[in-house]
């Protein structure tokens, strides 16, 4: 089923979408055990699981594709498979494409990627709008991209951005995954102006369960997305006692999932990090509103 059916059909029962994301683990060791992940985080029956993609060269081959596979063929859920662009031609774009047509996977999210250094860059797209025009091109898919509530660190300000993401849209995305926050205030601002600027497809509320500290300084470092007071406060506050924190952490994500239900959000998007016990403990905080 197409990403944006699922949020027609959810929007019956006025519930959102509540979606996973997993990453291809690096290592052959834990690649191993990714089924054991796969079957827990399936049995909380997500309407879809997403599965990044290497920037270039940083996964596993083909893992992002044989895993999107799994998920749809052994546990019947849909998979939205990520493929980034600056490292890759338009001809090697279109092998991964002719691939998933073929397990009949049928929904892509559309990035730009980061530079990799090591890795040459292929120069055949500069800009996530460009890769949604050519899967578009390519086959019948539906095409989701990225967006940014706290504003993309490359973008000179808020409004630049949102203009760039109504490219992204005009150029055929259905549906927006953001990057992950922590003040949900800041989410509600970024939608009231991607409404503005006219973009009118379903937005996906990326959220992070926080487990430990270290973990959110990285994300905080690659993604600058801001804490907030009560959350810096939880933080400080259990620093030496590491269960206290993930207690508090799944509390604190728990309650900014409710407050998103609340504010009628059309879709709860979580980065799971491959934890099936962490993504277990907030499903059953909100399994009733989901
Ligand atoms: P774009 O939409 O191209 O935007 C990048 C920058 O360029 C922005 O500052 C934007 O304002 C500007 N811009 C966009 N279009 C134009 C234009 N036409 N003209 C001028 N400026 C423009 N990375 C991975 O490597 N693998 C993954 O699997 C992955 N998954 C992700 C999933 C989500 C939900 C998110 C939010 C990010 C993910 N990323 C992933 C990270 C992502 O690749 C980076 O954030 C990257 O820097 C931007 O990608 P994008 O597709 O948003 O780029």
């Amino acid at each position: 089923m197409k990403i944006p059916a699922i949020f027609e059909e959810k929007k019956k029962s006025n519930k959102p979408v509540l979606s996973f994301e997993i990453f291809p683990p690096k290592k052959e060791a834990a690649l191993k055990n990714i089924d054991e992940t796969l079957e827990m985080l399936c049995d909380l029956h997500p309407d879809f699981i997403s599965v990044t993609f290497g920037a270039g060269g940083s996964t596993v081959d083909n893992q992002t594709v044989e895993i999107a596979k799994k998920i749809k063929n052994t546990y019947g859920i849909e998979p939205l498979v990520h493929i980034t662009c600056l490292h890759y031609s338009k001809q090697e774009i279109t092998e991964i494409l002719k691939q998933l047509e073929a397990f009949g996977i049928e929904n892509v999210l559309a990035l730009r990627g980061d530079v990799n250094p090591d890795i040459p860059m292929k120069h055949d797209f500069k800009y996530a709008n460009e890769l949604v025009s050519f899967i578009k091109s390519q086959g019948d898919f539906a095409v989701s991209g990225a967006c940014y509530p706290e504003t993309h660190l490359e973008a000179p300000d808020a409004i630049t951005d949102i203009h760039n993401l109504k490219r992204k849209v005009d150029a055929g995305a259905e549906h927006l995954v953001s990057q992950l926050f922590f003040d949900n205030e800041l989410f509600y601002d970024f939608y009231e102006k991607t409404r503005i600027a006219g973009i009118d497809v379903p937005v996906d509320a990326g959220v992070m369960p926080v487990t430990n500290r270290a973990q959110i300084e990285r994300m905080v470092n690659i993604c600058g997305a801001s804490l907030p007071d009560k959350f810096a406060r939880v933080l400080k506050k259990y620093d030496e006692n590491k269960e206290a924190l993930f207690d508090a952490g799944m509390a604190y994500t728990i309650n900014q999932i409710v407050d998103l239900i609340a504010h009628d959000v059309e879709g709860v998007h979580i980065y799971t990090m491959n934890n099936p016990t962490v993504a277990k403990r907030i499903c059953d905080g909100i399994r009733n509103l989901v």
